[in-house]
């Protein structure tokens, strides 16, 4: 067998370590590798595979639209697309407009586009973007500088965007931001996710939101990780009593194929014009299609619902553990599927965890140094959970 390791190193820019697996197939909530061990997969891809992996459903999706075309450009009607953004719509903000594109970083690199096209309008008077300090939009060079998370930023050469950094639910500093300067837009994940599944309070969003209202600032939701049903409702936003103007979303809406995009209320719905943005091969027909089997499956099926219940399973059994182990795990956050576990552990403890849990079969991601993160599929079973828990378990008691 072909030594994928070295041929890897070779050949491959070094942009992310890898774990010491090789993935043959993967199939329902597992990953299979060269040597046919199975992996419960607790990261889905980093929350792509939020119905878990080849479903049938998705699969005669594709199927039946790699029967019909695979490409076609933008200078045709796109009827996937069409469809699909119809029901973002009818699903989100009642009226609007979708602009897709492939990956989470476009999305925040069109958000940016069209926050500029909208100060433009605005006679230049508001400039810049607010966003959270460990805040995650993309590692792309626009969407670099909405990212407040010094390892990722570095230095890079910036692009002349000004950008006001708050704290996470500081709710007074955002203020004294937004009166000392005229900020176009304010941008947060509901929950920050690389910065270590850390969630925004529902007094700062709605702080956040009033602000939006009483200085007409832009109010821009990335749910490229929190979305497509991962914490419980479609888009996290709709927990709470909010209205964006602006909706970032991207990795579980393609069902595994590269799917993003922006979802713009009646503020921003018609900033770009033919020729202002887009991509050839955005939006894929490929995975449109799958974006609408993926609609159909949580929504219409009820897998949302479903995911929910065994989400809220997940969450009991991981507070037993942290009753039991709370000299270990020290706070459990998140909400649904997305899943930090703040550990008291030091870098290399956490790692021998995580390789532990991959000897026994099961799929964790750590972020933020020594978080936990799970982002399980909705299609986890309760038995998967009993079985995770068990492990869990015997790994805290030998530590
Ligand atoms: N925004 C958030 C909240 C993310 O979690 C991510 C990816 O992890 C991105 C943006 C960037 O998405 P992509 O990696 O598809 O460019």
């Amino acid at each position: 067998m072909a030594d994928w390791v070295s041929l890897d190193r070779e050949y491959i820019m070094s942009t992310y370590s890898r774990l010491p697996i090789i993935i043959d197939q993967a199939k329902g909530n597992y990953l299979i590798d060269t040597n046919q061990k199975r992996y419960l997969d607790l990261f889905t891809g980093l929350a792509v595979n939020i119905l878990g992996h080849s479903h049938p459903y998705l699969m005669n999706a594709l199927r039946a639209q790699a029967e019909r075309f695979l490409h076609i450009s933008n200078f045709f009607y796109n009827t996937p697309a069409i469809t699909l953004a119809q029901r973002l719509i009818k699903e989100t903000l009642g009226e609007g407009k979708v602009y897709f594109c492939s990956t989470g970083a476009e999305a925040t690199e069109a958000a940016i586009k069209s926050i500029h096209k909208w100060t433009v309008k605005h006679q230049n008077e508001k400039q810049g973007v607010v966003v959270l300090k460990n805040s995650f939009h993309g590692r792309t060079h626009g969407a670099l500088r909405l990212t407040r998370q010094p390892g990722i930023y570095q230095d890079f050469p910036t692009l002349p965007i000004k950008i006001y950094e708050v704290e996470i639910n500081d709710s007074e500093s955002l203020q004294k931001v937004c009166e000392e300067n005229n900020p176009a837009a304010i941008l947060v994940e509901p929950i920050l996710g690389a910065g270590g599944i850390l969630p925004l309070t529902p007094d700062f969003l709605q702080t956040v939101q009033s602000i939006c209202e009483a200085k007409d600032i832009l109010f821009c939701l990335d749910e490229i990780q929190t979305g497509v049903g991962r914490t419980g409702t479609l888009f996290a936003y709709q927990a709470y009593d909010l209205r964006p103007d602006l909706i970032l979303f991207a990795k579980g809406i393609g069902g595994g194929l590269p799917l993003g995009g922006i979802i713009a209320g009646k503020k921003l719905m018609d900033t770009f014009a033919p020729g202002d943005h887009g991509t050839t091969f955005s939006p894929s027909p490929l995975s449109a299609a799958l974006g609408n089997a993926v609609l159909d499956v949580l929504l219409d099926q009820n897998q949302m619902e479903i995911g929910k219940e065994v989400a809220d399973f997940l969450w009991s059994e991981l507070q037993k553990l942290q009753r039991e182990f709370g000299n270990i795990v020290e706070q459990i956050n998140g909400r649904g599927m997305m899943i930090g576990i703040v550990t008291n552990l030091d870098k290399s403890s956490i790692q021998t965890l995580q390789q532990s849990f991959l000897q026994e079969g099961i799929l964790i991601n750590v972020t933020a140094g020594t978080v936990i993160r799970l982002l399980p599929p909705l299609t986890l079973t309760k038995q998967e959970v009993s079985h995770f828990i068990t492990i869990f378990h015997q790994l805290l008691s030998k530590m």
